[in-house]
């Protein structure tokens, strides 16, 4: 029989009439034939609920009883489901992720799926059950505790399933009815996509769309996971498919650019007059890369004026994600004397906004045409990267919806 995994987020099983809502969804695909493996994130609102409570209960907890304390949410849905199933007549039961198991790497609050054993899942299909699993959660085999995904992982666990039990597909449902041009709570114009290419959704995803977590995406891309993103919300008996994310040779039309996203998760900051000689570069980005500090956007600019001693200085700008902003400051601050800089700068209300296309690979001046319309609307840019497949700029937030706006008309992207 042909395997199909269903996804299901957290407004979709925000309440136990919602859950029922689920398993009719469910009892479609198993009527259709197939072996159907579910997994569920917690109740809407829920995990938040538990972070706060960890911490609370102190700001410097441990990361494994973290795990243990958010994973919890998940396995309320996957046996609210189990049962509301079982009440509908269909065969089913609950999967906790140390139960398959489901392998993790120890990096408790942000692990990584290693592999999953899917021998306990086939049998549990022979039995002529549905799989009902708890997203965003495994183990780690060589200590034994429970591990979560990093916020959105059930995408995760879904694709990694999907992939380890040879699903047909991985359908995702969730509160939109599949990949938008951008944001639909943002740009009411943005688009559905028919289709969308395992590259794109992959920059998508890493650029600031949170509707798929990264790491689902780069799983469906690397096993060829055929995967959709579908509405929760259709009726079960109307269903309809979604956007599918796909190999390039499946798309027929190609646009240059398919999609615009953002991120808030950025913060800026800019060393003045640093002493512009080799090794500078190794000097300021060494430190924080050993403090795990991912920097993304740098520009190095000259600044014309001689610092103490007449020799030629530089600012150096660049990028690192908000919730490290401080710990950047203190690593700079403490390299003070090697780094020799002037002074340091911060900001933290910037947005990354980018625009995302295969097609900007065989076309010149696409980014160069973004950098006109913005300023013809008064948007300054702080900083610029492009890629193979999108370009980045860094502005006030303020501009945030302004600048997306911009660009979806821009390259043709608004609905009619
Ligand atoms: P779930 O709880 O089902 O996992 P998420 O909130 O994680 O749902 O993801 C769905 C949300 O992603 C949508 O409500 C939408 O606001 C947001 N989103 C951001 N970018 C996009 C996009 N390009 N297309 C569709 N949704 C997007
Ligand atoms: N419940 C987890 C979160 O809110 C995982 C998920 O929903 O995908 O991040
Ligand atoms: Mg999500």
């Amino acid at each position: 029989m042909p395997r199909l995994v269903m996804k299901f987020g957290g407004t979709s099983v925000a309440n136990v009439d919602r859950i029922r809502n689920v398993a009719a969804h469910v009892a479609r695909e198993v009527a259709a034939g197939y072996e159907v493996a579910v997994v569920v994130s917690a109740m809407s609102g829920k995990t938040n609920e538990l972070v706060a409570w960890v911490k609370d209960a102190d700001a410097l907890y441990a990361e494994t009883e973290y795990d243990a304390v958010v994973a919890s949410g998940e396995q309320v849905t996957s046996g609210l489901l189990a049962i509301a199933l079982n009440k509908a007549g269909i065969r089913a039961r609950s999967w906790q992720g140390w139960q398959i198991p489901i392998h993790t790497s120890d990096a408790h609050g942000s692990a990584r799926i290693e592999g999953i054993d899917p021998t306990n899942l086939d049998a549990g299909f022979a039995r002529g059950e549905v799989a009902v699993i708890a997203g965003f959660q495994g183990v780690h085999a060589e200590t034994g505790r429970i591990a979560t995904l990093g916020r959105g992982g059930s995408d995760t666990s879904a694709v990694a399933i999907a992939a380890a039990i040879g699903a047909e597909r991985c359908d995702i449902y969730t509160d939109v009815d599949g990949v938008y041009t951008t944001d639909p709570r943002v740009v009411p114009k943005a688009k559905r996509m028919e289709r969308v290419t395992f590259e794109e959704m992959l920059e998508m995803a890493s650029l600031g769309a949170k509707v798929l977590q990264v790491r689902s995406v780069e799983l469906a891309m690397i096993h060829r996971v055929p995967t959709t993103v579908r509405s929760s919300f259709d009726p079960p008996d109307a269903a309809r498919p979604g956007t599918l994310i796909c190999d390039e040779d499946q798309i027929v039309e190609q646009q240059t650019i398919t999609g615009i996203a953002f991120s808030k998760d950025e913060a800026q900051i800019t060393l003045r007059s640093v002493k512009d000689s080799p090794g500078i570069a190794a000097a300021i980005f060494g430190p924080l890369a050993d403090a795990n500090i991912n920097v993304d956007m740098i520009i190095q600019t000259v600044s014309g004026d001689t610092g103490s001693g007449g020799t030629a200085t530089t600012d150096m700008t660049f990028t690192v994600p908000a919730a490290d902003y401080q710990r950047a400051r203190a690593v700079l601050d403490a390299q003070r004397e090697i780094i020799r800089f002037g002074q340091i700068e911060g900001a933290t209300d910037v947005v990354k906004v980018s625009a995302i296309g295969v097609g900007m690979r065989s076309h010149a001046g696409v980014a160069a045409k973004a950098f006109r319309a913005l300023a013809e609307k008064g948007i300054n840019i702080r900083a610029i990267t492009t890629s193979e497949i999108k370009f980045s700029v860094l502005i006030d937030a303020a501009y945030t919806e302004l600048a997306v706006r911009t660009l979806h008309s821009l390259y043709g992207l608004d609905q009619a």
